[in-house]
Order: C-alpha cells, then structure tokens, then sequence
C-alpha cells in the first residue's frame, strides 16, 4: 500500500514557521482569493461554515475538514459558522450536538454563529410554496420504489411521474395536508420539476421532502414532513450568507442541483468547492460503520483510543496541535486518495517529543540486584524533565540496590550483536551507574526471574572516570520506590491496509486485529508518576509516549500508550526522499 501523491507532494514541500500551521495547498485558497480579488460576493466577507450531521462522533476526516473552513475562513479575515445538518430526525441527537461542539473546540476553533438546518425549517417551507407557485416542484404519490424504477439508469432516461402535472392548486393542497399529518409515512413526497432526461441522476426531479413521524431532537414534534439535505443544505448556507461551501467530492455531482435550488429561489449566491475526502490505511472513517463498531460493543465506545473519532484520539494522547500540523501539510486536492496512518503518527511524534516529559517505566519487570551495592541504602538522582525543552527543569529519581529493567534488557545467552545486558556485560543505566551482570536466578521452568550485578561506584551519574565505554543505555526503576500501573497498548483497528476492500462475503467486522488492545499489568513506574493528570503528556523513555487514562480511580494508575517510539513514516519518508 503506497502513499498517495498528494500526501508525497505536501511533504516534500518545505516546513512552515507559522507555529499555526495553514491548509497548505492551495487550490481553495486560489479560489477564494480570486473572489476576493474580483469582489465575488460584493461586500460580503469570506464566510464558510462546518455543518457535520448529528448522527455521530466527529473523526479524523473531519478534523481535515474543520481545519479547511475554519483555517481558510480565517486566513481571509472571514467567519465561520458551526452548523448542525439536523435533517434526519431520526438518526440525530442530542449527545451528538454536544460531543461535535467539545470536539471542534479542543481542536483549537471557534465559530462565529451556532446553526442548525432545522432553525430553518420554516424558510424553507416557504420556498417550497414558491417553487410549487412557480411551477417548478410537485407533489409525487409514486412509492418509493416506483421512485426509483422511473428514475431510469445511467444508461437509460428516466421516466415522467404520472403526477408531474398537476396543477398549482393541487400541489399546494396537497402538501399543505402532507405538512399538516394528514397522510402516512411515504406516502407523498415533494419534487423539483427539473428534468427527468438529464444525465446527471440528481436533477431527475429530486425529491425535496418526505413525510415522517418522528420526533425531532430541536423542533420535537412541530413537523412531519422533512427537507432532503439537498434541499436543506444550500439554502442554509445561502441564509447564512456563506461565500464558500466546502465539501468533499462525493457532492461534486449534486452541484448542479445546489445551484438550481439557489437560482430558481434566487437568494445568496453561496458556491460549493469540492476537496478531497481524507482516508487513511489501516483506518474506517464512515460514521455509519464507526456506529456499528459501537453497538456491538468491538469497542468501549466513541472514544475507545483505538477509534479514529477526536474523542478517541484526544483519549489515546494525540495533541490538537499535532492534529493540526498533519492536516496543514496533507492540504487539499481534488482527487481522492489514501494517506498513510504513520503520516498522523508522525506529526504526533513530532508534537510530543517536543512537550512530552520525560520519565522511566518498566513494562515488563526483570528484577535485578546489585550485590555490591550497601542494602537499605538509597539515594536520589537527579534526570532532566524534556532534553529538548530544558525549561521544564529536573526532577530527582530513587536508586537502590533492588530495580527493575525490562526483560528484554536481560539475556543469558546474548544472540549477535546483542549489546544490552548479559552474563559479563557491562551497561549504563540511565542516569545512574555501569552494572555488569554476574549471574542470575531460575524459576523451576528455567526461566530467569532474577539478575545479580555488580556497579561500579565511581560512574554515577553515568560515565566512568576512566573513559570506558558501554554500548547500550537501559532505563530502570528502583524496585522498593516503584508504583504499579496497568497499562494499555494499542494498535490499528484493522488488519487491511484498506478496509473498505473486502472479498465478495466479506464485512469490515472481519479484518478486525484481534489483538489490537494488550493490557499489561505487572508494569512498574518510577514513583513521580503518581501524581501525573489527565493531560499531561509522557515520554516513557525507550517505550513510548503515554498519558493517563480517564479508567483511572485513586491507587488504581491506568495509562495508555499514544505511540510507540519508532518513528515508521520517518523512514518512510527518507526512503522516497532517495
Ligand atoms: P461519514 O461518511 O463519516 O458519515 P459525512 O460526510 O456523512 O461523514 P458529515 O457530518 O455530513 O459527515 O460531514 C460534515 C463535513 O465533514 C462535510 O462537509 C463532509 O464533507 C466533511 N467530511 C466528512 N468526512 C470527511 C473526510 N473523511 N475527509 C474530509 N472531510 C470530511
Ligand atoms: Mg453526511
């Protein structure tokens, strides 16, 4: 699985200075400029708006999307709005609203007016009678099915209604009873009269509303017949006055119609630009199919950390600004492609080495003792916070002659080019001394369970004063001082590079990693972690980047790891780089 050009193409262009980084390509931005350049839209500012559907938890691709309208609106001194696409009563809810608010704000934006698709409700009522009075739109008893059938295919034209032609009086009767509940669910729709000969299948008399009973998270019970989002979604960027509707490119074709709409109504000319749909290997981004991973329970909820939803995300460890950085460089284009999940990592990593402090934890303890080293003796070392930011100062760490060191760490019979401990080696333990290992200790099944060294008392703090060299540096905690913690390893959700190509049978819930949560128990961290918070932000030296997980009660630690340390798009990059 490749790197799709668009994401080469952003990296190789040159690292921006701005510490807020902007869309970087710049076809949206070329637009918009030139509108402003000719005076487009008169006096009006640049004005966009987000309008996700409140059926579900914001993801990474809206993150993209977020960061083009708000970072592009603001680039131009513009405004953007939050508006909620409240046309589906019966998918849409409350707690949706509120997490998707939470969300584009711990992302880092604003936005200059809360809307929502079903405050206009009424305006838009209106407009149907004008487009009935107008001619142009019609009540259709065709069923659904019958819908579809003359709706023809590519291939072949559709087919006038039966129903197209009736008079003015009539439509207006009829749906003023549609809107008063006076008929069943699906049982009369609304249409535009347009063209049922047109070769672009959404301007074969679309449908404008529906009759359904249900009960709306803001009107309530108020109507019972409801807007299409092609209907709803253009007038409502037109009453808001937006200047520039960004979409992904599966709306390219309903353009047509979000202009029709606008000129047979003739309000504010808004225009729809279409950008590419962020995906990502390895990842889901459908809301729809998130939803089923939650249902049935695969995962603790939207914002389990292996979930591709902000709140997931956000739990796992990931940073706004991190996020914003990615979405900076991966920009905007115009065909769709596939970005490689390390990408996002990468900007994580990038982010967090910079802000993470430093501290050491063993995931999996080998308990090793220093024979030379005085028993009930113990003394602090002192260790720097963040090397790449010495304003976060030191801190002193416990040292004693029990520790633990990862098991990894240890092996009796080292292979090739093995430079960590064994029997003979000698090592630094970060910050502290050299030990050489001198024998171990067995379990009854032969495994070992236990390292005795030896130290050298003159290389505290980590050099000897001979000069001697030691190739391997290993971190440590002191066993007596260690706290315990559980902790939470992840990795992709999906064992496809692509879960959306799946074989005739096959369902997404197949490919899922069965191992993509590890959960460790026996870890043992050094003591100043008790007393980290939910956003801080840890690099545990040599493991990884981790933060605490909201599972935490008192004395019971949780942490999660954001990201191991090895860096694969890194390399990735070099690689293409030659
Ligand atoms: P999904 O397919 O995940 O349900 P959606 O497009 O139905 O997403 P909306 O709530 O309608 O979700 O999306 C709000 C805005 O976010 C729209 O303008 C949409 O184009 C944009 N958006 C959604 N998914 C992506 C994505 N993967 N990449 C970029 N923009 C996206
Ligand atoms: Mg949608």
């Amino acid at each position: 699985m490749g790197t799709v050009s668009n994401a080469n193409a952003a990296m190789s262009q040159p690292k921006m200075e701005s510490p807020e980084p902007r869309p970087q390509s710049n076809f949206l931005r070329e637009i918009i400029a030139e509108d402003v350049r000719t005076r487009k839209f008169g006096d009006a500012q640049v004005q966009t708006r987000f309008p996700p559907e409140p059926n579900g938890y914001l993801h990474i691709g809206h993150a993209k999307a977020i960061f083009l309208d708000f970072g592009l609106a603001d680039e131009f001194a513009g405004k953007t709005n939050l508006r909620f696409d409240d046309t589906n009563p019966e998918k849409e809810e409350q707690e949706y609203v509120d997490s998707i608010q939470k969300d584009v704000r711990w992302l880092g934006f604003d936005w200059e007016r809360l809307c929502y698709a079903s405050d206009y409700f009424g305006q838009l009522y209106e407009w149907a009678l004008k487009l009935i009075q107008a001619g142009k739109a019609y009540v259709d008893d065709l069923t659904a099915d019958e819908i579809r059938q003359y709706r023809g295919t590519p291939t072949e034209l559709g087919k006038d209604s039966p129903w197209r032609n009736r008079s003015v009086e009539e439509n207006l009767d009829l749906f003023a009873r549609m809107k008063n509940g006076e008929f069943p669910d699906g049982s009369r729709v609304l249409r535009a009269r347009i063209d049922m000969a047109s070769p672009n299948f959404n301007m074969r008399d679309p449908v404008m509303y529906r009759i359904l009973h249900a009960t709306h998270h803001r009107t309530g019970d108020e109507w019972c017949i409801y807007p299409m989002y092609d209907y709803a979604h253009g007038q409502s960027d037109s009453i808001e006055n937006v200047t520039h509707s960004m979409c992904t490119l599966e709306f390219a074709d309903h353009q047509p119609l979000y202009r029709w709409y606008i000129e047979n109504l003739g309000i504010f000319p808004s225009q729809q630009i279409e950008f590419d749909r962020l995906n990502l290997t390895y990842t889901l981004l459908s809301k729809r199919k998130l939803l089923q991973l939650v249902q049935e329970k695969r995962v603790s909820g939207w914002d389990d950390p292996r979930m591709p939803t902000i709140s997931g995300i956000r739990r796992r460890g990931f940073t706004p600004e991190g996020i914003r950085a990615f979405c900076g460089v991966i920009g905007a284009t115009r065909t769709n492609g596939r970005t490689d999940i390390e990408m996002l990592e990468h900007f994580q990593r990038d982010d967090l080495n910079r802000r993470a402090s430093r501290a050491m934890a063993v995931l999996h303890p080998l308990k090793v003792v220093i024979d030379n080293y005085p028993a009930g003796q113990e003394e602090m070392v002192e260790v720097a916070n963040n090397p790449e930011d010495p304003t976060t100062g030191t801190r002193q760490v416990p040292f004693s002659r029990e520790i633990y060191i990862e098991q990894d760490d240890f092996r009796e019979v080292p292979p090739p080019k093995y430079y960590r401990l064994s029997p003979g080696k000698e090592v630094r333990l970060r910050n502290g001394y050299f030990i050489t290992a001198q024998s171990v200790v067995k379990d009854e099944g032969g495994n070992v369970v236990e390292v005795h060294c030896t130290y050298d008392p003159a290389s505290r703090g980590g050099n000897s004063p001979d000069g001697r060299k030691v190739k391997s540096t290993m971190h440590w905690v002191s066993a007596a001082h260690a706290i315990s913690a559980e902790i939470r390893l992840y990795d992709k959700l999906f064992t496809r590079a692509n879960p959306a190509d799946l074989a005739e049978g096959e369902s997404f819930l197949d490919i899922l990693n069965p191992n993509s949560l590890e959960i460790l128990t026996a870890a043992k961290l050094e003591p100043s972690l008790a007393s980290a918070k939910l956003e801080d932000r840890f690099q545990f030296e040599r493991v990884g980047y981790f933060c605490l997980d909201p599972d935490c009660t008192p004395g019971n630690l949780v942490f999660n790891r954001t990201l191991a340390l090895k860096d694969t798009w890194a390399k990735i990059e070099k690689k293409a780089g030659g």
